[in-house]
């Protein structure tokens, strides 16, 4: 099973369940067990599913745009 949950930078980010810590790409360290669980799934693949969506929820669906696609 794995959590997802939201970094103090905002980002949504998956660790799979009974990781003690998990860094998010900002270089924060969070405590697994002290997070807010927004969901869990049954594996990396769905986690990463539900991340997309939670991403495009708080920054739109432009916020995953390849750098190719700004140009
Ligand atoms: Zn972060």
């Amino acid at each position: 099973m794995y959590l997802v949950f939201r970094c103090n930078c905002g980002r949504a980010v998956y660790s799979k369940e009974g990781v003690i810590r998990k860094s998010c790409v900002c270089g924060e360290v969070l405590k697994v067990k002290e997070m807010k669980i927004l969901h869990k799934a049954e594996n990396v693949l769905s986690a990463s599913e539900i991340i997309r969506k939670l991403q495009e929820e708080k920054y739109g669906s432009g916020y995953l745009t390849t750098a190719d696609k700004l140009r």
